[in-house]
């Protein structure tokens, strides 16, 4: 704990504000079991806008709506006097592997596993700190808080980024098993929890409910995603149930995936997006199958490069690499694997890759 020890508590005051968000249908959900039905509307009639908007900016601008989207992105990304390069949202993905097994997972967590050190973590956060200046950051995983010093990390990143706001994304499943002190020094770094809601099962979601009990009880700010439903598939999956490479048209693939703005560095290396950043990730250490080697011409960028080489860098709009993802993403329901069906996928992928080498 001596990384919390020494950082100022600059954002202390904050805490004493309103301090925390609600979850509207949570309550809900928890007595009924499933989705309510103004759930599906409301998720309707906001896709329906969105739509709509895209159209009407598509009509007044003559620009495609995807296109508007990145150029109103690409303007916030830039050079500053002061020669860093501004971005509205920094990941780090801190975490690989995931307590819980979605099958649409799009990061690949189920197959992945172990944590990023706490000092490579903070040696990274220095070196960047030293070139880019995020407006937010955010940790995330798999699951964050499968590191054992999730507090030492958000600790160098408040003193690293001490403008920056921070949030750390989880599902939330493992809150009830951590220290009192955890959730308190979260709350005093003004650290704020997004949490997806993966599952819409009455035990997970009255657990969840306690666990936000004792968010509000420490003054943790948070929010939360409904993640079960909805979702969307990125990745096609072999019959034998591993993810497998798509044959598709970059273009088109940039164009339909809803990733390409999230920003990460992982290992130190900083990835126009985090899919991809996870895709080399898990074939480097042997867990997806060989078929996925496409992969592996990407360059991402690191702290020694250019403000301006990591500016173009970050405004690159489709990647030859956008390939392996699907042109169309399906919605899917969410379902979570067996501990036995990632066992055997695992397994099974292990082997084709002894074969294939
Ligand atoms: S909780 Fe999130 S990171 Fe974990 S397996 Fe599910 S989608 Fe992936
Ligand atoms: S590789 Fe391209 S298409 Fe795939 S998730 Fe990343 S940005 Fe999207």
């Amino acid at each position: 704990m001596a990384e919390i020890d020494n950082i100022p508590f600059c954002d202390r005051k904050a805490t004493n504000r309103t301090a925390v968000s609600k979850s509207n249908n949570i309550e809900v959900m928890d007595k009924i079991g499933r989705v309510p039905f103004w759930k599906k509307a409301e998720l309707a009639v906001t896709v329906r806008i969105k739509n709509g908007l895209a159209a009407l900016t598509e009509f007044f601008t003559g620009i495609p709506s995807a296109e508007y989207t990145d150029r109103k992105r690409d303007r916030r990304i830039f050079v500053g006097r002061d020669g860093k390069v501004r971005i509205p949202l920094l990941g780090f993905q801190i975490a690989f592997g995931c307590n819980l097994k979605c099958e649409h997972c799009c990061l690949m967590n189920p197959f992945q596993s172990g944590v990023s050190s706490k000092e490579v973590l903070i040696d990274s956060f220095r070196r960047w700190s030293e070139i880019l200046v995020p407006k937010k950051i955010y940790l995330s995983g798999g699951e964050p808080f499968l590191h054992p010093e999730i507090t030492d990390v958000a600790a160098a990143v408040k003193r690293y980024f001490p403008h920056s706001r921070l949030d750390i994304i989880t599902n939330a499943v493992l809150l009830p098993k951590i220290d009192d002190r955890i959730l308190q020094t979260l709350a005093r770094m003004n650290v704020h929890l997004n949490i997806s809601i993966h599952q819409n099962t009455s035990e997970y979601l009255a657990a969840l409910n306690q666990t936000l009990d004792r968010l509000r009880h420490f003054r943790l700010r948070y929010k939360t995603n409904d993640s079960f439903y909805g979702w969307q598939k990125f990745l096609e999956t072999a019959e034998t149930g591993e993810p497998i490479p798509a044959n598709s048209n970059p273009a088109t693939a940039w164009k339909n995936c809803s990733g390409h703005h999230c920003i990460a560095v992982i290992e130190d290396k900083l990835y126009r997006c985090n899919r991809l950043a996870y895709m080399i990730h898990a074939l480097q250490a042997g867990e997806i199958g060989l078929e996925w080697s496409r992969v592996l011409s990407h360059k991402p960028v690191t702290p020694d490069n250019s403000p301006e080489e990591i500016r173009n860098y970050l405004r690159m709009r489709g990647m030859p690499e956008c390939s392996v993802c699907p042109e169309r993403p399906v919605q899917v329901p969410a379902r979570q694997l067996s501990t036995e069906e990632v066992l055997r996928i695992k397994q099974h992928i292990r082997q084709k890759n002894k074969e294939a080498a």
